[in-house]
């Protein structure tokens, strides 16, 4: 058993309270590899920007979870080798599929855990639920839970169509489970082609696709119900058309990718919205900028001249996000 106060982190507790009053959203970026690692950590500590490293199951297997967990705790070292003096960093399970899966971080370290039982009956998501606050809140872990389903492919997480949020069960749900925040789906989704192009309307100068807005009157009787209570959005990348244009123009093949606007999630950021998950920008970030090293200097064969850049790329990117979407900077001094 270690508890993630020994390493430096923190839980969402806090964070969500300030940001709730302050107006603004913590980021919680996804990670799996260093380079993104190291991107996150910059662009936090640069910006003083609380921030929540989240690890999905698709990252557990990809990287492993006990390497995961030791890059993060070297995470917060790192930040205070940047200057950041009281580095605010939560490390966050994202979409715990089982009771095991979430006592197995909390055990090992994690500050938050996200149980994600959205996809089973009502009454088995508030048991579920429920006996991973009990365990968690033991360690004073923080738990994330979910109610609605959100359409796209994150990793294992897949569901054709997305179910809003009902807003009538919020607080019963809110009340048995105690869980401390409640990710919502209204009209978020996940991966990189978030809407099909007939759920969209076309730019008629650029031709591009315009998705449909998010559901803010869901939003609004949620918080109406659950007045200061802490809400979650998955699936909020933007995927930004400058990198999908760099992915295109350089040999891949991402048509029609498409995400939800800046402006609609600079919205939400002042609600009780106070976690906005971005993982699919992060990618195209990476990407791009690797795809345009291989065109340009197809003899490049030394990993760090192309993750490099990637790094930078992804660096600029999550500054972006703080600064002009999220509002975060500055909040972690
Ligand atoms: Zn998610």
């Amino acid at each position: 058993m270690v508890s993630y106060k020994e390493l430096g982190l923190v839980n969402t507790r806090e964070m969500f309270a300030k940001a709730i009053n302050g107006g603004y959203a913590i980021p919680a970026f996804n990670f799996n590899n260093m380079e993104q690692l190291q991107a996150i950590i910059k662009a936090s500590a640069e910006t003083k920007s609380p921030v929540i490293l989240q690890v999905s199951k698709g990252a557990r297997n990809y990287a492993n979870q006990t390497l995961l967990r030791y890059m993060a705790q070297g995470a917060v070292e790192y930040a205070k080798e940047l200057g950041w003096e009281h580095p605010q960093i939560c490390l966050h399970l994202d979409h715990g599929d089982t009771f095991e899966v979430c006592k197995s971080c909390v055990d090992f370290g994690f500050s938050s855990v996200m149980i994600d039982g959205s996809s089973l009956p009502y009454e088995e998501n508030i048991a579920l639920t429920k006996k991973v606050v009990e365990y968690a809140h033991q360690y004073d872990v923080t738990v994330e839970a979910e109610l609605g389903v959100l359409a796209g492919v994150e990793d294992d997480v897949q569901a054709e169509e997305s179910h809003y949020t009902k807003p009538e069960e919020v607080i019963d749900f809110a009340t048995r489970t105690g869980c401390d925040s409640l990710a919502i789906s209204i009209g978020t989704s996940h991966g990189a082609y978030k809407f099909k192009p007939e759920q969209c309307t076309r730019d008629p100068q650029t031709g591009k696709l315009v998705p449909p807005p998010l559901a803010f009157d869901v939003l609004d009787a949620i918080m109406e119900k659950l007045p200061g209570f802490p809400i979650v959005l998955h699936g909020s990348s933007s995927v930004p058309q400058e990198y999908v244009d760099i992915i295109n123009t350089y040999g891949g093949k991402m048509p029609d990718a498409v995400g939800i606007p800046e402006e609609q999630l600079r919205k939400a950021a002042k609600s009780a919205v106070c976690k906005i998950n971005i993982d699919s920008d992060s990618r195209l970030a990476f990407t791009a900028a690797v795809r345009k090293v291989f065109a340009e200097k197809p003899g490049e064969f030394d990993p760090r001249k192309y993750c490099g850049p990637a790094r930078d790329e992804m660096t600029k990117l999550y500054k972006h996000k703080i600064i002009e979407v999220l509002g975060s900077d500055g909040k972690a001094e």
